[in-house]
């Protein structure tokens, strides 16, 4: 099997093709390494290969990585699903929170966040395949949420996330993209800040890199296939 260091220069030359394929410049996405479910040591590895931001989905899971890495400078981004009663340690461990769904999560993150660190960056999960069982917003909510979530003053709005539908055409794949980047537009002139469009996975990130995302989530690409929690 490849090792972590072999697959992180992998999908960093899948990443600089996919970027050099759609005409942006290189450098303009960044690659977000998602660590859920591995152990510190593989984090570790993938720091020392020099990846420097982890995504975490489970709060128990993630929790015992950063107090095991307390050592290494690490930026720690929060990508699953967030109740009310996460928020808190969410605010103290962490970076940034892609997975904002409601105005109450948002409010308890900046309420909960040290007013005299930098502020918690959040991006708001779009539901951009419409299902019913998947998370975040509709696309026509996702305005008023972030008009609401912009005047909180120990967040930062950042932009936006989808996971779109697992079992998309490539052509599908490209048109929930394109309409993230539609939405992105739409709100940018709300705040000078909102920068980022968080989408694309190991099995599509040439598609989302093509429809403009600024940040990449990637698992399985790097780490081999998934461990179950214990
Ligand atoms: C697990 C996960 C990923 C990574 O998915 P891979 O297919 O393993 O690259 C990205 N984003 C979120 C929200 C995830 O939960």
């Amino acid at each position: 099997m490849a090792s972590i260091v072999e697959n992180i220069q992998r999908t960093l030359t899948r990443i600089r093709e996919a970027e050099d394929h759609a005409g942006r410049a290189p450098g303009s996405v960044k690659l977000l390494a998602v660590s859920k479910t591995r152990s510190p040591d593989e984090v570790r590895e993938a720091h020392s290969a020099g990846l420097r931001a982890f995504g975490e989905n489970y709060l128990q899971d993630a929790m015992t990585k950063v107090e095991a890495l307390a050592d290494l400078t690490l930026e720690w981004h929060f990508i699953g699903p967030l109740q009310s009663n996460k928020t808190r340690a969410v605010a103290s461990h962490f970076d940034w929170v892609h997975s904002v769904d409601r105005l109450k999560i948002a409010q308890r993150l900046s309420d909960q966040r040290a007013p005299e660190r930098a502020p918690l960056n959040l991006c708001i999960q779009v539901n951009i395949s419409a299902e019913g069982s998947k998370s975040g917003v509709a696309a026509d909510e996702v305005y008023a949420l972030a008009q609401q979530i912009l005047p909180l003053p120990n967040v930062a709005l950042r932009g936006l996330m989808a996971i779109p539908a697992a079992d998309l055409s490539e052509a599908e794949q490209h048109q929930a993209f394109a309409r993230m980047q539609r939405l992105l537009e739409q709100i940018q002139p709300l705040s000078p800040g909102i920068d980022t469009l968080s989408m694309g996975m190991s099995d599509d990130l040439e598609a989302a890199v093509a429809e403009g995302a600024t940040m990449v989530r990637i698992g399985t690409a790097l780490f081999g296939p998934r461990r179950p929690l214990n």
